[in-house]
Parts: structure tokens; C-alpha cells; sequence
């Protein structure tokens, strides 16, 4: 396995559109684990292959939450639909087939490391895709596990969360990445 390059706003790169796969090959599949070995390296939840310059429609996520002090899953943390995902979640081609309901959340991004903003999306989701083995599978989701999907899915998209602030801040975050860089010290928090 392997940690990858986590590209980063304003990388142009990161606003291409991925592709679906035909089929999960072998290298698709190793692609798979090098960004979950990428994605807990990074501390993040969530990482998608755009993210890694792959441009395939392909993420990965692992929304356990761990106890700080045994660093064990706090399986309890998790909502009822959360913990019947398999995890860690890796999904090709994933499409949501079904909305409900709209929920906010303090998102961050390895893409736009140390900012964390408020951003709305559906509640509770359906998504439908390809699993590790190329498989079909079905999955309902709620909680940050339904937010990280979401997110994810639009880095295939080419799109980042700060896109989708309101028009004032968002351009005010890119004009400050712009011009200064990120902050040497990165701030706490989970990036997706
Ligand atoms: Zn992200």
C-alpha cells in the first residue's frame, strides 16, 4: 500500500470530472486501499479519487468515531443506519438515488485543509454503486456518514464544499487561499 499526493484548492485538478468504471480491476481495487491507507494517514473520513488525481468515481470513508483515550471505535457515537454500513465504505460509481429531509454540518476537506463551514445537504440518503469486489450494492444512510457521501461525490463532480457557501464568503476563503497559502498549523477538526 501506498499514502498518496492529496491535491489541494486551488489545484485545477481537483475540478475535473471523474469517470465511471467498467469494472473493478485489480488496479482499481489497490487504488481503493492506497486512499484508505491515504485517507487514515491524513486523519481524514473521507477521500475521493479526485482528491488524489485518480479520475475515476470511486471514494472511500470511515466514519467511526474513536474514543480519544482507548482509540477505540465509540460504535455507540453512530446513528442506527451508520452502523449497518460496511466500514470502512468503499463505493464505485456511486449515485444517489433518494433524498430526505436537509441537515447542516461544520465540513472540512484534506483539499482545504484547516477551514471548517456550515453547509446544507439532504438528511438521509439512498446511494447505489459498485463495492470493492465489483459487486452492486444498496445502501440508506443518515448522520455524517450521509454527509460524507455527499461530499464525496462531488469532489467526482469536480466541485469542493467552499463552492457551495454563499457567494460572498466562498469568494472571500479562495481570495485568502490565494493570496496566503493555509496556515502552518493545521486546526483541529475532520476533514472529509
Ligand atoms: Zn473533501
Amino acid at each position: 500500500m501506498a499514502i498518496l499526493e492529496v491535491l489541494k484548492f486551488p489545484d485545477s485538478r481537483l475540478r475535473r470530472k471523474c469517470q465511471e468504471v467498467e469494472q473493478v480491476t485489480p488496479e482499481l481495487k489497490k487504488l481503493a486501499e492506497d486512499m484508505l491507507e491515504t485517507m487514515y494517514h491524513y486523519k481524514g473520513i473521507g477521500l475521493a479519487a479526485a482528491q488524489v488525481n485518480q479520475l475515476v468515481r470511486l471514494f472511500v470513508a470511515d466514519v467511526r468515531p474513536k474514543n480519544p483515550e482507548t482509540g477505540e471505535y465509540d460504535l455507540e457515537a453512530m446513528t442506527e443506519l451508520e452502523r449497518q454500513a460496511p466500514m470502512p465504505l468503499v463505493i464505485f460509481n456511486p449515485v444517489i438515488t433518494h433524498r430526505e429531509g436537509k441537515v447542516t454540518y461544520d465540513e472540512g476537506c484534506l483539499s482545504v485543509p484547516s477551514y471548517f463551514e456550515t453547509v446544507e445537504r439532504s438528511q438521509k440518503i439512498i446511494v447505489e454503486g459498485l463495492d470493492l469486489n465489483g459487486q452492486p450494492m444498496k445502501l440508506e444512510t443518515d448522520g455524517l456518514l450521509a454527509i460524507c457521501i455527499q461530499h464525496e461525490i462531488d469532489h467526482l463532480d469536480g466541485k469542493l464544499f467552499i463552492d457551495r457557501l454563499s457567494p460572498i464568503k466562498s469568494n472571500r476563503i479562495k481570495a485568502k487561499i490565494k493570496k496566503f497559502g493555509y496556515p502552518q498549523e493545521e486546526k483541529e477538526g475532520q476533514p472529509i
